[in-house]
Formats: C-alpha cells, structure tokens, sequence
C-alpha cells in the first residue's frame, strides 16, 4: 500500500530532486517541502496544476488538498484572475514605485469585506505583514512584549519564529511554556519580548494580562489554531482574550494569513463574531499570487498614515499582486461563493468522519469550512501540548501515504491542513471517499 518515495511511480522526481539538491540546498525553495517523512528521501516535483487537480512530472494525477498551503482558493489557474494579471503585465507593466489608481480599488473591497479594518496596507507575504503588525503594536502602545501561542506559526521573522512546534521538555511547564527558537541563528535576547501561552486557556491569558498587562504591546493569535491542524477555538475564548486584551490596554492581532478571504470574505473574525485590532491576511487574497496586507483601526494605522512607523518594499502593490487581489475578490464577493465552498467542504469532512466511523478507526475530523484535519484519537484536541500527547502520527503517516497512493494529495504534516476550493466538485469529494474507504478498511 505504501507510495514511498523511490517507487518507480515517482521515478522522474527522484531524479530532479538528485540534481536539485546539487544546487539548492535540501533541494528545495522553502524548507518545510521535503522535511516531512512523507517527503523522504524527496517530495513529489509538480508538472502543472488545474483546477482541483495536480499533475506530477511522472504524470500521476492528484485530486489536492494542499493547495499550495491555501493560496488556490480558486483552484489552480483561475481563468478570471490569470486574464487579469496577463492583462496588467502585457498593457501597463509590472513595478513602478509609485501608486496606481487600482490600489485604492483594492483596499476599497478590503475595507468593504473586513468588518475590523477602517484602512489597510499591502504586503507581499504573511511573515512581512506580521512583522509589521507587531511592530505598529509597539509603536502604538509603548510597549514590548508579544504574547504568542504554543503550535502557532506566523511566518519566519526573528520577533516571532519561536514555539512553533517545541520539544514539550524543551518547553517546560504546560501554563508558562519558554520560547524554544525554530533553530540556530536568532539573534539572542529576542525571546524576551515574547510570553509564550498555551492557546485555548482564558484563565491562563486573563492572568498573564493582569500581571504583565502594562508591558504587553499585543495579544498575537491564529483565531483557529490552523498551525497545529486546525484546531477551533473553545466558544467564549476569542471573546475572552478580546476582553482580556481591552482591559490591559493591549492590541488584538487576528493573524487571519489562512483564515483570511478562506472561512468567509470577512475571514474567521466575521464568521467567529470577534473584533480584532490589527489583522493581517496574505493566502487566499491574492488567488495564488504573493500578496499579503495589513489592516485595522484608523487610529493606529494613523502611525503609518504619518510615516512614524515605515512600510517600505520595491515590490510592495507591484501590478501583478494587485491585478490578481483584485480579481479575486471580485469572484470571492460573489453571493454564493462561500456557501457553495462549504457545502462541498461539509461533504468532505462528514464523509470522512463517516468512512472512520464506519471502519471503527479512533479519528475526529475537525475544522470550519474549506479548512481541515485528521486527527487520530479519540481524545478532544484544545492545544499543540493536547496534540503532542493524544495525536497518533504514525497512523496519520500511514493514512496519508495510502491516500497519496490513490491519488489524493494532502500535506504529509498531521499538524497541517487540508483546503479545499471553489474548484472541488461534488465527484471530486466522492472519489476522495472513495479513495478513503479502502484505505480506512486497510487500517483498521
Ligand atoms: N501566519 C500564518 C498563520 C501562516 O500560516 C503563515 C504561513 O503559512 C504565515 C503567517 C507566513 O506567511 P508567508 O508564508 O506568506 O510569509
């Protein structure tokens, strides 16, 4: 049943990757792609996309899930939003250094969408937005410290790449975990404007908040924990940690990169009902091009507006990100979008639930919407140490890898999610139920 990497299947990969890794270090652009046992020794090399669909160099089709790790919310290609970009670079150009009318439509439709943000900023990646999130938090308040989650992820930033997914004796105690770094090379000392929480825990916030309050620039969170395979926020807990923050003086900042433009056009803080501050959103924005923004409340976006707090970037609005953000949400804004991208979201989740179900297999499938994950247990997941401890990973290996060898393609991480979009059909769902059933009968 194993689709282990070496198969014949995967052959032309296999070779790409060997002459990859001559050149590139570990043979990828970004480190999280071949460091995944499902990915040893080396990931899949992709000849194109198309729609749901995924098609490798050694010609296997893959109904998939990853979807770029959520920027294909429209699927692969987009007929819409490539006109549009191939329109922009082949009449206007691409960068110009200075402002275009069509950055003000944008941040029009933002503002419409997102009931927090009163005025926003682009970016070109989530790992900026958030930098910059954190450092307005700071220049607002005058104060230091962040307070982060354990199993969180907010992009690779000195300020914030810490406790992602930390050893838990590395870590210490479950209530006031210490910041473990992502790895060598960050500058030292930076960790002390970190508090790092366990997420899900009002009581554990309120308390840091009383305590510390006076020197907290801003609550930083995920307002569905998609870092540790979407995890949902307890009810009343973003409400919580919205008055907890209120109180202290402190910032909210919804980190909405996956979120955003995904759980609904208004991101999770529509869905979830829950203001933040400060928002930031990258994925589902920009249709599959790099474009990430930064929004919130005039008043601290005030520092921008008068250049206390910079925002610079060459490519910061460059044409081709705004002509694709553009687009899409034009398509996004569209009355039944979301509606349609649940429906067949909600066929995923409850036929899988059903096919482990059916097969006694200890699994809870858990998510919002067109964003989910496996989970092997039987116990409620609230946070990265609940996962760490009840999650079964090597069943989740096992049940990746006979998916993958039927042809559905997911993230081989169990702390990853898998996406849908607008271009999954109903038969897509059910050839992937499919593909489930057999594999859930070779597990049990
Ligand atoms: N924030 C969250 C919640 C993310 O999941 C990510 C990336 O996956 C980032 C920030 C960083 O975004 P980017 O990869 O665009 O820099």
């Amino acid at each position: 049943m194993n689709f282990v990497p070496k198969h014949p299947r995967t052959a032309i990969s296999g070779a790409l990757f060997d002459a990859a890794a001559k050149v590139i270090p570990g043979g990828v652009n970004s480190t999280a792609r071949a460091t995944w046992s499902g990915w040893t020794p080396y990931p899949l090399f992709v000849a194109k996309g198309s729609g749901s669909q995924l098609e490798d160099v050694d010609g296997n089709v893959y109904t998939d899930y990853l979807l770029g790790l959520g920027p294909m919310i429209l699927g692969h290609r987009p007929p819409e939003v490539t006109r549009a970009v191939v329109d922009f670079i082949e009449t206007r150009g691409t960068v110009f250094a200075l402002p275009t009318a069509d950055e003000a439509t944008l941040a029009d439709k933002i503002v419409a969408a997102v009931p927090s943000v009163e005025q926003v900023r682009l970016c070109n990646t989530g790992t900026e937005a958030v930098l910059y999130a954190t450092r307005l938090a700071r220049a607002f308040t005058g104060r230091r410290k962040i307070v982060r989650f354990e199993g969180m992820y907010h992009g690779f930033s000195d300020g914030v790449y810490w406790s992602k997914h930390p050893s838990i004796p590395a870590a210490g105690p479950d209530s006031s975990p210490r910041p473990v770094a992502q790895g060598p090379g960050l500058p030292a000392g930076v960790e002390q404007n970190l508090i790092i929480l366990p997420w899900n825990d009002p009581e554990v916030l309120r308390a840091v908040l009383k305590t510390q309050g006076h020197e907290i620039a801003a609550v930083l969170t995920e307002p569905v924990m998609c870092n540790t395979g979407c995890i949902l926020p307890e009810p009343g807990y973003l409400e919580a940690m919205r008055e907890a923050t209120r109180e202290a003086g402190a910032l909210l900042i919804f980190d909405e990169v996956i979120t955003g433009f995904r759980l609904a056009l208004g991101g999770a803080q529509e869905r979830l009902r829950v203001t933040p501050d400060l928002s930031v959103f990258a994925k589902g924005l920009g249709g599959g091009f790099p474009v990430a923004a930064l929004g919130g409340r005039r008043e601290i976006m005030a520092l921008v507006s008068d250049g206390r707090v910079s925002m610079a970037g060459t490519y910061t609005a460059n044409g081709i990100a705004v002509a694709a953000a553009n687009a899409t949400l034009d398509i996004l804004a569209r009355p039944r979008f979301y509606g349609d991208l649940d429906a067949v979201s909600d066929q995923l989740r409850h036929g899988l639930q059903a096919v482990f179900d059916a097969a006694a297999l200890p699994a809870r499938v858990v998510g919002i919407g067109p964003l989910m994950q496996v989970w092997f247990t039987t116990h409620a997941i609230r946070n990265y140490r609940d996962a760490e401890r009840f999650a079964d990973q090597g069943l989740f290996d096992l049940w990746w890898r006979g998916m993958l060898a039927r042809g559905v393609l997911f993230h081989p991480g169990a702390y990853e999610n898998l996406f849908v979009s607008s271009a999954h059909t109903t038969a897509d769902i059910e050839a992937t139920l499919d593909a489930a059933r057999d594999v859930a009968a070779e597990l049990s």
